[in-house]
Order: C-alpha cells, then sequence, then structure tokens
C-alpha cells in the first residue's frame, strides 16, 4: 500500500549506523485475535530509529483494525515484552492512522507488569493529542514519556518492569466502522534532548556574527524574521536568509511588522500571519509555516483561527506536553535570552532540559562586540563560549522543521 511505503520511506531516512537493533523475529500469532475487531492485514514491523533513538524494544507488528461489532473496545495486544529489568528507554512510541479519526472515542496505552493483577497498571489515554480533522490515512507518530503515564497501584510499583505474564496493551475504541492502523507496533525509544537556538526579528548581526560562529561548529539555528525589515538597514538581506536556509537553518515567521498580536483584531492577525507565510514560502524558505509571535504574546482565541497557518510558535508548554493539538497548533517554548544569561545560567537550563526529558530552546536578538548596554543584545565572545559548551556536551542541535518534524510526540509523517 502506498501509505505503508510513505511510512517506511520516511522511517528509512532516519537509518544511520549507529542504532542499536533488537531481533524482529516473531510472526504474527494468534495474540492478534482482537475481541470485536478483525484483522485486515498485517505485516512485520518497521523500526524506527535514528541518531537520537536507541530502539531497546520492539513489539513488532503493523496491523490494521476495523471495529465491526458493537462490543467495545478493541484490544491490540502483541506479543508479552519480556523484561528483567526497568524498561530501559524513555519513550513508549507508536505509528498510527485511520480513514476517518473521527470514529475513534478512544486509544489508551496500558502496560501491566504483573499478568496475575491485572487490576494494577500503568496506563495513559492519547486519544486527544491526534489533530483534529487530520486527512484521511495520514500516518502521525504518538510518543508518550514514561513520567506521563499513570499506574493505578497505591504505592506505586518502585519501576517500570515487565514480570513473568506482564503484556503491554493498546486500547482501541470507537464507533461502528473505525479502522485504525497500527504501522509499527509498539516500540521503546530513547531520544536525545534537542537544543533549539532560535533568533528573533532579523538583525544582521545574526548573519554577520553568529551564522559563522554556528556554521564552524556545525550548529545549525532558527531565525524568526519579521518580513518587512529584510532588507532595510541593519537587517538581513533576502540573500543571507537563503544562504542560511542553504546552510541547514529553519528560516521562519515572526509576522509582517512585529505588532502586538493581543493589541489588533482576529482578522488582522490572521492577514498578518497569512501574508508573512506567503511571502516567505514566495522567497522558498521552507519553515514559513513556522511562526513566533512577536513579544511572546498570543491570545488562545486567536490560536484556533490561525491554526492553518501555525504549525508551531516558540513559547508555551513542555516537550511532552505541547499546546492545543486537537487545533494542530504546538506549543515550543523558548527563553528569551537576555545579556545577563551567562552560558553557565544557559547551560544549567540544557542540564534541566536533559534531567526532565524536554528540550532547550532559547531565542537571541542581536549580537555587540563589547559589553552591551541593551538587554536584547548578546556579546558575541560570550555567545561563542555557549557554543563550545553545547560542543562539549555533544548537544543534539536541530533547526525549528526538524523539531517540529521529527522530535515532537505526535507528527505527521506525510
Ligand atoms: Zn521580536
Amino acid at each position: 500500500m502506498g501509505l505503508d511505503k510513505n511510512a517506511i520511506a520516511e522511517l528509512s531516512a532516519y537509518r544511520t549506523e549507529t542504532t542499536k537493533l533488537i531481533p524482529n523475529s516473531k510472526k504474527p500469532s494468534k495474540n492478534f485475535q482482537l475481541e470485536s475487531s478483525k484483522i485486515i492485514s498485517y505485516c512485520d514491523g518497521v523500526l524506527l530509529y535514528n541518531d537520537r533513538f536507541t530502539v531497546t524494544n520492539v513489539l513488532p507488528y503493523s496491523v490494521e483494525l476495523e471495529k465491526n461489532s458493537a462490543t467495545d473496545p478493541a484490544f491490540f495486544r502483541p506479543t508479552p515484552y519480556v523484561a528483567t529489568n526497568d524498561f530501559d528507554f524513555d519513550y513508549f512510541e507508536f505509528l498510527f492512522s485511520s480513514p476517518d479519526t473521527s470514529l475513534l472515542t478512544d486509544l489508551q496505552l496500558r502496560i501491566l507488569p504483573d499478568g496475575a493483577d491485572t487490576a494494577k497498571y500503568y496506563y495513559m489515554s492519547v486519544f486527544t493529542r491526534i489533530p483534529y480533522g487530520l486527512p484521511p490515512n495520514t500516518p502521525i507518530r504518538i510518543r508518550i514519556h514514561k513520567s506521563e503515564l499513570t499506574v493505578t497501584a497505591t504505592p506505586p510499583p518502585a519501576g517500570l518492569t515487565l514480570t513473568a505474564g506482564g503484556y503491554v496493551e493498546l486500547r482501541v475504541s470507537g464507533a461502528l466502522g473505525l479502522k485504525v492502523k497500527l504501522i509499527n507496533g509498539l516500540m521503546g525509544v530513547k531520544v536525545k534532548t534537542p537544543v533549539m537556538i532560535q533568533f528573533d526579528d532579523g538583525n544582521l548581526t545574526v548573519y554577520e556574527k553568529a551564522f559563522p560562529l554556528m556554521k564552524a561548529r556545525g550548529i545549525v539555528g532558527t531565525f524568526n524574521v519579521v518580513t518587512s525589515f529584510i532588507g532595510t538597514e541593519g537587517n538581513c538581506s533576502w540573500e543571507q536568509l537563503r544562504e542560511m536556509q542553504d546552510a541547514g537553518w529553519t528560516i521562519a515567521s515572526h509576522s509582517i511588522d512585529h505588532v502586538d498580536h493581543t493589541l489588533i483584531t482576529e482578522a488582522q492577525v490572521i492577514t498578518n500571519l497569512e501574508t508573512a507565510q506567503q511571502i516567505l514560502a514566495s522567497h522558498g524558505f521552507t519553515g514559513s509555516t513556522l511562526f513566533t509571535p512577536p513579544f511572546n504574546t498570543f491570545s488562545t482565541t486567536l490560536e484556533n483561527r490561525v491554526r492553518h497557518v501555525i504549525r508551531s510558535r516558540k513559547y508555551g508548554d513542555r516537550w511532552q506536553d505541547p499546546i492545543g493539538f486537537r487545533q494542530n497548533v504546538v506549543g515550543i517554548q523558548a527563553k528569551s535570552v537576555s545579556d545577563i544569561d551567562s552560558p553557565t545560567i544557559l547551560l544549567a537550563d540544557y542540564a534541566l532540559a536533559l534531567a526532565s526529558g524536554k528540550y532547550f530552546s532559547a531565542c537571541w536578538h542581536q549580537f555587540v562586540d563589547e559589553v552591551p548596554t541593551y538587554q536584547y543584545a548578546y556579546q558575541t565572545s560570550v555567545f561563542e563560549e555557549f557554543l563550545d559548551l553545547l560542543v562539549a556536551n555533544d548537544a543534539y542541535c536541530c533547526n525549528a522543521e526538524t523539531f517540529v518534524d521529527r522530535c515532537l510526540i505526535t507528527s505527521r509523517l506525510v
């Protein structure tokens, strides 16, 4: 099927030699017999892996389910995974698609550590993470951090370990006629903490100072530009922005005029964002659908109205729990860096992100060679110190497009 090929091609693109694989030798078996569902087809699982992933466990099947009885729910219960130690990964992950997600009423991951005690389990419903109005058969990736699971036992078990007879279950519930495809079975993955180095507005010193320093270290950035600033005095030109994109940067929207979007009408905001997006797209910038609001101000009402423009914004919520999934709005938090934020302070934020399974994102505005006298100016040599700390710590630095497409828990593959 074309759908599988797309997903597989996308996944194959992630492949690197650094990956450790767990043998995927099991064949579909009676474990796939589903209450109130029938298997339409299945194939061997495809492993998702790239340089940020270590696949430590695979429940290896792809399967299509169809709800053809009123009995509910149907369970996708893969062959039990037998673990003797705590789950040695950060996230559970699966790939999911459906011709019509509106028929779905729940999608819940359950982990039953002890098959003899089925009242004790870890669980999480990920139903609300499926984007609203998802086009038919669009595969999306759902990722659940271990810490997000709720456990029914009191006190909770010390660790997330399956003992003999324990199993993992994906519970699919929905209306009659619901079809669901689980493309890869369920996987355990480890993800490196993404680091996004961002810049707002369009200042020329980003090109002149930050860009060469980052390029020399193999670090890519994200530049959120105000389209009317481009080519004006003290700001970057279209050619310079294109050079940055060619070097792996994301050039994204920061509105057409830097007006505070909480101070204008909804219609004006929508026009503003659409115009900025179109201008960037017409100049060939692939990050045109990514937007960061001027002054970090944006009303929640507007989020819903402008969702056709926005794929991300840089402030908001946790790495595990981006805002507004059903509106296809993804929250990406960024720290606005001021002159008093030393490399040590920034590195401490990065360490915090590492420890908590979140991402690190920070945003600069302009660079000066001397000690800054303006809050949003940053000394170039101090910025260089921070870059060296990132390199020394082997940080995974990516641009915003990569982050949205490949690092978020739920993202489209096509
Ligand atoms: Zn700004």
